[in-house]
């Protein structure tokens, strides 16, 4: 893009760029257009015509590293894994992850976080916090989207019981089950706000 003081006149009066940007729409549609009608008639091109996906409610496959919501994993016995070592919050660039470790009653169990959130506003979703974990106890495998809630930023905070909850949903019900109720709360939340 370039900055006022190096467009010419005419790029300064935006006309001339408005109806350039037009043309370029609607060339694009018609090219697409055009496409459409060929493949109808049974006429193959080189280049596919393009298709709309009706997102959210149709999506494309991700790929399997996609870095969807965080959870937090659980132990066999369902208890949760983190020993709150503290280095995904060090890791984090975004400084969203919140913990306060405490002790376990068992002594076989050296740590455990009272209290873990990660502030999902500040969050910019680049998994250092999952590379950075000695115990494999946050994952981002979820396939599931940062949630958009009603505009109260504490509602974006994610505590300890969401994060492992969503594991045990992800156990019980799979991705694709987790993906709908995402994508049903979303629509709901919608529904509230339109
Ligand atoms: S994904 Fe990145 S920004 Fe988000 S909590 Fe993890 S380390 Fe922090
Ligand atoms: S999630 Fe992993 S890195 Fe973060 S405190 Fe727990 S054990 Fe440590």
């Amino acid at each position: 893009m370039k900055r006022r003081e190096q467009m010419t006149l005419l790029e300064r009066i935006y006309v001339v760029e408005i109806a350039k940007g037009v043309r370029l729409t609607f060339g694009k549609l018609l090219g697409n257009l055009w496409l459409h009608v060929l493949h109808a008639f049974g006429v193959k091109s080189a280049v596919p015509a393009g298709v709309a996906i009706q997102y959210p409610s149709v999506r494309r496959p991700y790929p399997a590293r996609y870095r969807g919501r965080h959870r937090l994993t659980l132990k066999q016995n369902g208890d949760i894994k983190c020993t709150s070592c503290f280095l995904c919050a060090t890791a984090c660039p975004a400084r969203c992850i919140y913990i306060e470790a405490c002790e376990h009653e068992d002594p076989s169990v050296e740590k455990f976080p009272k209290r873990y959130e990660i502030d999902t506003l500040l969050c910019i979703y680049c998994g250092y916090c999952v590379e950075a974990c000695p115990v494999d106890a946050i994952r981002m495998d979820t396939g599931i989207h940062p949630e958009v809630y009603p505009a109260d930023p504490r509602l974006f905070i994610e505590d300890k019981e969401i994060l492992m909850n969503r594991s045990r949903l992800l156990e019980d019900y799979g991705p694709e089950k987790l993906y709908e109720m995402h994508l049903k709360r979303m629509q709901d939340i919608e529904r509230v706000v339109l």
